[in-house]
C-alpha cells in the first residue's frame, strides 16, 4: 500500500522527511517494501516550501531478501524487496492520517496532502510536477481513476506533490541518509565535526554535495531549527552507510535511507526557455558584456533562437559569478537554469562553455601612409586622419588578442548554492 504526503512543513520549521520516520513508527505492524522515496519537485513553483520535496512509502508484509535501512529510536528498520501480502488500506489511511495531520504545521502556511493507494498514478504526474505546474483537477481525476484515497488539510495542495511522488518511476536515482536529532536538542546548535565531514567527502567518492573545500563549510546540515541533524547524498547505498557512520556528531535519535531524484537534473526541460517557473537546458550565444548589479549579482545577456534573455548568477553562487563575469560576446554556451517571470531572468545553475570567441583590443592607430606620422580617429566618419599632413587612411588599427580567463568546459556553483535536483558535475563523471 503506497502512502505519500507533501506540503507538511512551513518555511520556518519541520521537515517532511521527519514525518516519514513517524509514519514508519506508527505503521510498525507492517514492513517497508523498497526504500522510502524522497521526491523533489519543480523548484520554480511560486508556492514552494524550503525544498519542495514529497515522500512516498510502501507498506505490506514483506518476503524474501531484506536489508536494514535505518534505525528509529533504537529499533532497526528493514526494507523488503518483495511483498507477501498487501497492507490494510483503511488501517494505513487512519494511522498515516493521524501522523500527518498531527505533525503538520497547519496554520503556518502549510497545505498538507496525504494519498493512499494500492497502485501508482500514471508516470506523467511525476514529470509534469517536476518540470512544470500541475493543476489539482488533473491530479484528482487520476487519483479517482486508480481509486486512491486522499486527505487534504488547509486546501490540501500537498495532494498534488504526494501524487507526483507516488507516480515516480526512477530513470536516474540517488540515495540520501537523513539523521534526526533527539527531541530535547531540537532548536539548539548542532554538534557535528566539520573535519569529519571534510574527510568523509574525500574518502567516500560516491557521495556528493557534502563539503565546500574552498570555504571550509559543510553543506549537509540545515540552518533551520528542524529535527534534521544532517543528510548525506550518494550513488552507492552501501558506501553511503559507511560514509554516514564515519561522521563525528551528537548521537542521532533516528536515521533513515531514502531513494531520491535529487541530483538527477530531472527538472530540466531540454528546450529554449519559454514559459516561466520552469527550468531549461539550452544552447545560446553571449550577446553582451556581463555586468555586476547591486547586491553583487552578475547578469549576462544571451541570444537564443527565441530572442534575447538575461541570465543571472546571484550573489550566493559566489565564485561561480567569476565564471559568468569572464564571458564575452560571441562565446557559445550550454546554459542550465530556472526562468523567473518578473523580472524575466534565467537563474543560472550550471554552465558549459562550448566555444570561446576571440577577444581583441586596439593597441595603436595606423601610421600615415604618406608621411608615416601618427593618426587620429575620425569618429563616426570612419577611418583615420594624419595629425601632421592631414592625409586620410582606411587602414585598420593594430589589434592584439586579449587573453581569456576562462577555458571551454563545465562550471557549477559551489556546494552550498546548488539545487536539490541539479546534477552535480561529479555525478556526470566530470
Ligand atoms: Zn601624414
Amino acid at each position: 500500500m503506497f502512502v505519500a504526503f507533501d506540503d507538511t512543513d512551513s518555511l520556518e520549521s519541520m521537515c517532511t522527511t521527519f514525518l516519514a520516520t513517524e509514519v514508519v513508527k506508527a505503521l510498525g505492524v507492517y514492513d517497508l517494501i523498497g526504500l522510502p522515496r524522497l521526491v523533489r519537485l519543480n523548484p520554480a513553483v511560486p508556492w514552494k516550501t524550503r525544498g519542495n520535496g514529497a515522500l512516498c512509502l510502501n507498506f505490506g508484509v514483506g518476503k524474501g531478501e531484506c536489508q536494514m535501512i535505518g534505525e528509529i529510536d533504537g529499533r532497526p528498520v528493514y526494507s523488503y524487496r518483495r511483498m507477501y501480502e498487501e497492507a490494510n488500506r483503511d488501517l494505513v489511511l487512519e494511522v498515516a492520517g493521524k501522523v500527518v495531520g498531527g505533525w503538520s504545521r497547519v496554520g503556518e502556511g502549510a497545505s498538507p496532502g496525504l494519498v493512499v493507494s494500492q497502485v501508482k498514478p500514471a508516470q506523467r504526474l511525476y514529470w509534469e510536477a517536476v518540470r512544470g505546474i500541475v493543476r489539482k483537477e488533473d491530479t484528482l481525476r487520476e487519483l479517482q481513476r486508480i481509486s486512491a484515497d486522499m486527505v487534504g488539510w488547509e486546501g490540501g495542495r500537498g495532494i498534488i506533490g504526494a501524487s507526483a511522488a507516488m507516480a515516480w518511476r526512477p530513470m536516474d536515482r540517488t540515495y540520501e541518509i537523513i539523521t534526526y536529532r533527539q527531541r530535547e536538542r531540537w532548536g539548539t546548535p548542532r554538534e557535528l565535526d566539520d573535519a569529519s565531514v571534510r574527510d568523509m567527502d574525500l574518502n567516500f567518492p560516491s557521495t556528493f554535495n557534502n563539503f565546500d573545500h574552498r570555504t571550509g563549510r559543510r553543506a549537509i546540515s540545515p540552518h533551520t531549527p528542524c529535527p534534521v541533524l544532517f543528510g548525506v547524498r550518494g550513488d552507492d547505498p552501501r558506501q553511503l552507510m559507511s560514509a554516514v557512520f564515519s561522521l563525528r556528531s551528537e548521537p542521532p535519535a533516528s536515521w533513515l535511507m531514502f531513494l531520491s531524484n535529487q541530483g538527477t537534473d530531472d527538472h530540466l526541460i531540454r528546450a529554449i526557455p519559454g514559459q516561466p517557473d520552469r527550468s531549461y537546458d539550452f544552447e545560446c550565444v553571449v550577446a553582451g558584456r556581463p555586468r555586476t548589479i547591486e547586491g553583487g549579482h552578475v547578469i549576462v545577456q544571451v541570444r537564443t533562437p527565441k530572442g534575447m534573455l538575461d541570465c543571472a548568477a546571484y550573489e550566493p553562487t559566489k565564485e561561480f559569478r567569476e565564471v559568468v563575469r569572464s564571458l564575452r560576446p560571441g562565446d557559445r554556451l550550454r546554459a542550465f537554469g530556472e526562468l523567473r517571470s518578473e523580472p524575466r531572468t534565467l537563474n543560472l545553475e550550471k554552465l558549459q562553455v562550448l566555444e570561446l570567441a576571440r577577444e581583441e583590443r586596439k593597441v595603436a592607430n595606423p601610421r600615415c601612409p604618406v608621411c608615416g606620422g601618427g593618426t587620429k580617429s575620425q569618429g563616426s566618419a570612419g577611418g583615420f586622419r594624419c595629425k601632421r599632413c592631414s592625409a586620410k587612411t582606411s587602414a585598420p588599427p593594430a589589434m592584439e588578442e586579449v587573453p581569456r580567463h576562462i577555458v571551454p568546459g563545465w562550471y557549477e556553483p559551489p556546494v552550498c548554492a546548488r539545487r536539490h535536483l541539479g546534477k552535480p558535475l561529479k555525478r556526470m563523471g566530470l
